[in-house]
């Protein structure tokens, strides 16, 4: 066991040094810090819970944690064609174990590094693991759901299923070579928020979401916040490779159902789907929005096709 921490030595150890960046006033040791927003456009604020057990193995690497907790966080706000500014996080630990900590810390900054997106605040508490992040970030042109019309055509940003094939591997259900482990850990711990899709589709696309819980469990919001119905064509799905090493035989339902990947799903006109293509993007049309009751349906060679398990759900 490391050296025991107070809540206060934690925060000036590991995280009141954190970089400020762009428009930080005042960052961490106040009561609150203060931020300048930018002159026009508007700001976009999400926050998620990663709770140890549950979203990621107690035992974890810190850094790799951290990594995840920021970047699904971030993914957000590329769904949103926001560009990352500030975030705050509020960190639940059963222990102060400085050693945890260190690395936790590490991972965290060096993500926002990446990123380019800066901690100004948080909340330190003693509980279960458990690690919270709000991030803000900066919009000219939001995307949100409720914007598709009929006719719009549906595209996911990049393959999918990987997130899913990956996760017995990293809750160590499954032995696989130290390849592929390291792979599905890549994978799991670094999803890739697609701020760079989003920046070139935003002035086409007419909505857009991160797809957290698997992407016919997340399409089926644009469908009832912009009153569509969806028809996907699952023969389309760019699927990730790992699916194919890890779980060919479920390959489809993994690519359509399996949560975590992160990518985007997005709709753009007809007119504007000649542009789309022409972009370098891994972008794939995968079906259109037709008019009806918010559903979608679906079909696989030639045939109708019902998802066996919905999208994750929390309760
Ligand atoms: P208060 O008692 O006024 O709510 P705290 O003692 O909780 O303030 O926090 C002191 C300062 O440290 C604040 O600026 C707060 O935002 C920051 N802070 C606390 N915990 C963290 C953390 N885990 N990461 C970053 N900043 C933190
Ligand atoms: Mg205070």
């Amino acid at each position: 066991m490391s050296k025991a921490l107070g809540e206060f030595e934690i925060i000036r150890n590991y995280f009141a040094r954190a970089p400020q960046g762009e428009g930080v006033a005042l960052g961490i040791g106040d009561d609150c810090a203060l931020l300048q927003a930018p002159p026009s456009g508007q700001l976009a604020t999400s926050m998620d819970t990663l709770v140890a057990g549950r979203h990621f193995p107690a035992d974890a690497d810190p850094a790799m944690i951290a990594s995840r907790a920021l970047r699904v966080n971030i993914s957000d706000l590329a769904a949103m064609n926001a560009s990352p500014l500030w975030f705050t996080l509020a960190l639940t630990l059963p222990s102060s174990d400085a050693v945890w900590l260190k690395k936790f810390a590490a991972g965290l900054l060096e993500t926002a590094g990446q990123f380019g997106i800066s901690l100004v605040g948080g909340d330190t508490t003693a509980g279960p693991l458990s690690i919270t992040i709000q991030v803000i970030g900066h919009t000219q042109k939001p995307l949100r759901r409720d914007g598709a019309s009929p006719g719009d055509s549906i595209y996911v940003s990049g393959p999918l299923g990987a997130a899913a094939a990956a996760l017995p591997v990293v809750l160590a259900e499954r032995e696989v070579s130290e390849a592929i482990r390291r792979e599905a850990e890549q994978v799991y711990y670094f999803p890739e928020p697609q701020l760079t899709t989003a920046t070139a589709i935003g002035k086409f696309a007419t909505s857009a979401l991160d797809i957290s819980d698997g992407l016919l469990g997340d399409l089926i919001h644009i469908c009832e916040a912009s009153g569509v119905a969806a028809e996907v064509n699952l023969d389309a799905l760019p699927i990730a490779p790992l699916v194919h090493q890890l779980a060919a035989d479920n390959a489809i339902e993994l690519a359509a159902c399996g949560g975590d990947d992160y990518q985007l799903c997005f709709t753009v006109p007809e007119a504007a789907a000649g542009q789309i293509n022409q972009l370098d993007l891994a972008a794939v049309p995968i079906g259109r929005l037709v008019q009806g009751e918010p559903q979608v349906r679906c079909s696989y060679r030639g045939r109708p096709w019902v998802a066996p398990s919905p999208g994750y759900r929390h309760f």
